[in-house]
């Protein structure tokens, strides 16, 4: 615990006159923007007074992490805090190394902005003090959005957004007699959890008021990937469900989630419904809020009080593709925020331009990766968009380590500017999301991408890469020569008596092994179809498909050539089809 009079008694006591002229930094919140700006406005200004306030007893720890900690890759939680030769980031060695003192366990009540002082209380003694400053830091981060849940308090009910939560996570999952999990909300959080309780033998239901996983990240047919991919992986995950009241035992534990449609047994829970910034203490000192609800700041991370910062999870940012003010609360963007304050609060003049909303993780086996915007959201801006979807190995085919990768793209039809990318599954999604942020920022069109000059060696990529192949298949649409359904639009037809005509043009091994189910397929291996074209009726629309669309674009352009109307293929073939398929062995008509 931090002895507020002593600490506050020693800095000023032991220096000497000089000292008196020092730049006085006040950090209130000293995690991830925090951290980053006290050090980095050290390396700057080696004489200025840096203090950092943290309300929690550890600072500078890396929350990202957490997950991991609970699935138990990380053994101590100390590793998540130490430095990479193994140094504890802790007061003593901000105060040592740094030269910054840290008051942890103190929490800031109130700015006074007119005489430039923050009232602050020891949470554990109940010491007040007040500390003046030149240059104020909020990086108070965010909160666990709460929901309105009868039962939200009862025991086995986590967060996760302090190291108290994780630590408590864990010692459940490891010495509790959880069987059974519910983690309402099926974001990013939600899921990284999933994948660490699911690592410790924990059956897990993940409950989503909406119709998909991610709902902020992807599209739907994206999320209805991972969700395919999830289910098979023994998850069991209900959507369109709202969790409406948590029941408890006798002893105060919970034991069942209600929700809209039905009972789930659980031994644990976790709400991780969103965050939503951390703007108190900001609000009360009068400082502007955006219109997302977070901290507004100008490029500079300048509140509207010149002496007052911001940075991290309390603010919002400007989107690099719309230029409107967003809310993604994200380490990535933390960490650069703390760089751009530490820079200013020392008389620098360092901009941050804004974010893509670029966000990587990993559930099980699967790598998710996105940037920018999704189609969903492009629409709803008013954008005309272009979207591909289009799966395939992630390294040459041949290559033992390839594995299978679903890109979707999206890019403005008028334009042909790349608006967004997501990529999933289990090849290496992250290469390809950093390769389309950086070519977002720079403004890159659909024709940019093929050209750039990505390496190939068969272990890491194949010669086209699938971001390559990707935006090969934007342009043949964009140019009249590629013409798709989605796998929404398709199934939406296929729902009704519509009389359209599926051409599967895929080989007899592979029909062998999976059919899309329905009277209206037609099967001609591609090799067969120019000597078969009398089978297919003239005067009914064709959607040719294949594995993952490439012969099934091929059929359609052979169609095209023997003057077929209006036939188009299916976007991503059948392994990007979130419906059930069916198992395709004995097949009577085959050829
Ligand atoms: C489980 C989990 C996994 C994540 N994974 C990723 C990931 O993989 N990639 C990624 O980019 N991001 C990830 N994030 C998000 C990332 O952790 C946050 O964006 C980042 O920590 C934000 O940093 P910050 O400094 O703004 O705020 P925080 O890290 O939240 O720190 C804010 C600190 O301010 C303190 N504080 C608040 N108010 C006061 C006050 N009045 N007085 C004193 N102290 C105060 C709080 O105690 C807190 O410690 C993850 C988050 C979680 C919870």
């Amino acid at each position: 615990m931090t002895r507020l009079g002593a600490v506050l008694a020693a800095p000023d006591s032991g220096k000497n006159a000089k000292t008196m002229k020092q730049n006085r930094i006040l950090i209130i919140g000293g995690v991830a923007t925090g951290a980053k700006a006290a050090a980095r406005a050290r390396r700057r200004d080696p004489h200025a007074e840096i203090t950092i306030v943290e309300r929690g007893r550890l600072l500078s720890y890396a929350g990202c992490g957490m997950p991991y900690y609970i699935q138990g890759q990380v053994r101590d939680f100390h590793e998540l805090m130490s430095t990479p030769v193994g140094v504890i980031r802790d007061g003593t060695f901000f105060q040592n190394v740094k030269d910054i003192r840290v008051l942890n366990q103190t929490l800031a009540e109130k700015i006074d902005r007119v005489r430039k002082t923050v009232s602050v209380v020891n949470v554990a003694s109940g010491e007040k003090a007040e500390l003046a400053y030149d240059k104020l830091v909020l990086s108070t981060g965010g909160l666990p959005v709460e929901p309105r849940l009868e039962g939200a308090n009862l025991n086995q009910v986590f967060r996760l957004n302090l190291p108290d939560d994780a630590l408590a996570i864990r010692e459940a999952a490891e010495h509790g007699q959880v069987k059974r999990a519910v983690l309402i909300g099926g974001g990013l959080i939600g899921l990284e959890t999933a994948e660490a309780l699911v690592a410790r033998g924990i059956h897990v239901t993940i409950v989503e008021m909406l119709d998909q996983l991610l709902p902020a990240m992807l599209d739907w047919e994206v999320a209805a990937f991972l969700e395919k991919y999830l289910r098979g992986r023994g998850l069991d995950i209900r959507l369109r469900q709202k969790v409406t009241r948590l029941e408890g035992d006798g002893q105060g534990n919970v034991q069942r989630v209600h929700t809209t449609a039905g009972v789930i047994e659980a031994q644990m829970v976790l709400l991780a419904i969103g965050v939503r910034p951390n703007v108190q203490l900001a609000k009360d000192a009068g400082l502007t809020l955006g219109p997302t609800g977070a901290l507004a700041v100008n490029d500079q991370l300048q509140t509207n009080d010149p002496d007052i910062y911001a940075g991290g999870d309390c603010v919002e940012c400007t989107h690099l593709v719309t230029g409107q003010k967003v809310f993604v609360p994200l380490g990535s963007t933390a960490n650069k925020h703390g760089h751009v304050i530490g820079d200013n609060v020392t008389g620098g003049q360092s901009t941050f331009p804004g974010i893509l909303g670029t966000t990587v993780f990993k559930v099980l086996d699967y790598n998710l990766a996105r940037t920018g915007l999704t189609e969903t959201q492009a629409r709803r801006l008013g954008y005309n968009v272009l979207t591909a979807l289009v799966p395939g190995p992630d390294r040459a085919h041949y290559y033992p380590t390839a594995a299978t990768l679903l890109v979707k793209l999206v890019a403005d039809a008028a334009n042909g500017r790349l608006l967004g990318a997501q990529a999933i599954g289990p090849g290496d999604a992250v290469k390809r999301i950093d390769v389309l942020a950086t070519a977002l920022t720079f403004g890159a069109t659909i024709d940019n991408l093929p050209d750039l000059d990505l390496g190939y060696a068969p272990p890491y990529s194949s010669p086209v890469d699938p971001l390559a192949h990707a935006a090969n298949v934007l342009r043949n649409k964009r140019d009249g020569l590629a013409r798709a359904l989605t796998p929404q639009q398709l199934k939406a037809r296929l729902d009704t008596d519509d009389p359209v005509v599926l051409l599967d043009v895929r080989t007899p091994a592979e029909r062998d092994q999976m059919q899309l189910h329905d009277p209206r397929v037609v099967w001609i291996p591609l090799g067969q179809l120019r000597k078969r074209l009398g089978e297919l009726p003239r005067e009914r629309e064709i959607v040719c498909f294949c594995k993952v669309s490439q012969r099934g674009f091929e059929a359609q352009r052979v169609l095209d050539g023997e003057g077929f109307a209006g036939v188009k293929f299916l976007d991503g073939g059948l392994v990007a089809w979130p419906y059930p398929l069916r198992a395709g062995n004995n097949n009577p008509e085959r050829k």
